[in-house]
């Protein structure tokens, strides 16, 4: 018996599911989930002394890759000074101005310490400014683990077939519209019959949650001009792509040049870079609803932690254009490479971009993936076998066909090499499925 499956067993006697997020259970996938114990660079290495490249990178913090050395410093100068204040630190207003010379329009930063607690945060206040009870979500954008915007969620929703949670009351979830994504007549159709109860639009600035969906020319743009012709706010959720997919997010690559920016933005993630931090912002007038100086209520006791700041900045900071440069061309190579590997076993399927993230989709070659309903009509039975061909291979690749793969900065030649050697036997292996 491996160590990993030793540990499996005794953890599902301690946790439910023997995890503490769900699709690290391998249950689409099938199989014992690796337990890590080592991270660094572009290698993880499980309990059994295997590594493997990889494609995971923590869900995305990890975009100069594992433990980099300038991250590992500040993180150890941070807590040679304390673990946790539960004060103000001089490090909340270094990382907050980071993000503010980054996206201009977070005029005002709040720290959280999940993604989660970010896209709570931002609904709850958008209903305190404007008044209004109704969000509208996206099928198949993931937004944390809110009761409120648990409905057809993706992610681990997608990858376990749940419609949503049970546990949500059907009066929170008659609170959200849950609309098609990409579909701006739907938004246009929900406004014409509820504006006035509205009181935001939140979207995934690109959606990787029910695997990679590229919003649609105009898409972003015109919720931004739908939510403000209607007093609503749009937010936009950056948790998986803000500081990923370039030095602004999503929004740094389209509203920045398209001329449109969101009420509010959450991030996480990359943002902390590994420790847990996630943050919401944006227009001052907005965010100054938030108490102390406003009636939204907010807080947390190890929000703005001094250990995590630090690393936070120094993610930031180490995070230049050759990163980012680095990232997408890593980024590049890899989907085409899977592309080719997978045209040559004649497997049909879609590379699905937006940025420097990708995923793919079975059995979707003739349309592509727009929307939920296409993430979810396709051979999604392609990639077990698929992935535990890479697994065998030495490749960590995200244990569910609906999550992004994530690359970083430190997967040199030697990485991706072994991902390139892997791809026909995980061809072949998906081709036979
Ligand atoms: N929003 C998006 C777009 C996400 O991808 C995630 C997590 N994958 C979250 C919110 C929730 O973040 P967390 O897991 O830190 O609560």
């Amino acid at each position: 018996m491996t160590s990993s499956q030793e540990l499996f067993d005794r953890a599902k006697t301690l946790m439910p599911g023997g995890v503490n997020s769900p699709v690290r259970a391998f249950g689409s996938v099938g199989g014992t989930p690796r337990f890590m114990v080592n991270a660094k660079g572009a290698y993880l290495t499980d309990a059994d002394g295997r590594d493997y490249v990889d494609l995971v990178c923590s869900w995305g913090p990890a975009l100069l890759g594992h433990a980099h050395p300038d991250v590992l410093a500040a993180v150890h100068t941070a807590v040679d000074h304390g673990l946790s204040f539960g004060a103000s630190t001089p490090a909340e207003s270094e990382l907050a101005a980071l993000v503010q010379g980054r996206v201009s329009g977070v005029e005002r930063l709040r720290m959280v310490s999940t993604g989660t607690e970010a896209t709570m945060t931002a609904v709850r206040l958008a209903r305190g400014f404007t008044g209004r009870d109704l969000i509208i979500k996206f099928a198949g954008c993931y937004h944390g683990h809110l009761d409120s915007l648990l409905a057809a969620a993706g992610s681990g929703l997608a990858t376990l077939a749940l419609p949503g949670s049970a546990g949500v009351t059907a009066a929170t979830a008659a609170e959200t519209l849950v609309l098609p994504y990409n579909d701006l007549a739907a938004v246009e159709a929900a406004f014409a019959a509820h504006g006035d109860k509205i009181a935001a639009v939140i979207t995934e600035a690109a959606p990787a949650n029910m695997g990679v969906v590229t919003p649609g020319e105009g898409f972003n743009a015109g919720l931004s001009r739908i939510t403000s012709a209607n007093g609503a706010l749009l937010i936009l959720d950056e948790v998986l792509t803000g500081f990923r997919v370039g030095a602004a997010g999503y929004w740094g690559l389209t509203g920045a040049s398209e001329g449109w920016t969101p009420d509010l933005f959450t991030f996480g993630k990359v943002i902390g870079g590994g420790l847990p931090t996630a943050a919401l912002g944006g227009r001052a007038d907005v965010m100054d609803y938030l108490a102390p100086l406003g009636p939204v209520y907010q807080a947390g006791t190890l929000s703005g932690n001094p250990v995590a700041m630090a690393a936070g900045v120094a993610t930031l900071t180490a995070a230049t254009a050759a990163v980012y440069a680095t990232v997408d061309a890593r980024s590049l190579e890899l989907s085409t490479a899977l592309s080719l590997a997978l045209a040559a076993e004649g497997v049909d399927h879609s590379i699905q971009r937006a940025g420097n993230l990708f995923s793919v989709a079975f059995g979707t070659a003739a349309n592509g993936v727009h929307n939920y309903a296409d993430a979810q009509a396709q051979e999604a039975f392609r990639y077990a076998p698929f992935f535990h061909s890479m697994l065998d291979s030495g490749v960590y690749l995200p244990p569910s066909v609906f999550e992004a793969w994530f690359l970083s900065a430190a997967h040199d030649d030697a990485a991706m090499n072994r991902i390139f050697a892997a791809l026909p036997a995980a061809a072949k292996a998906a081709a036979a499925a």
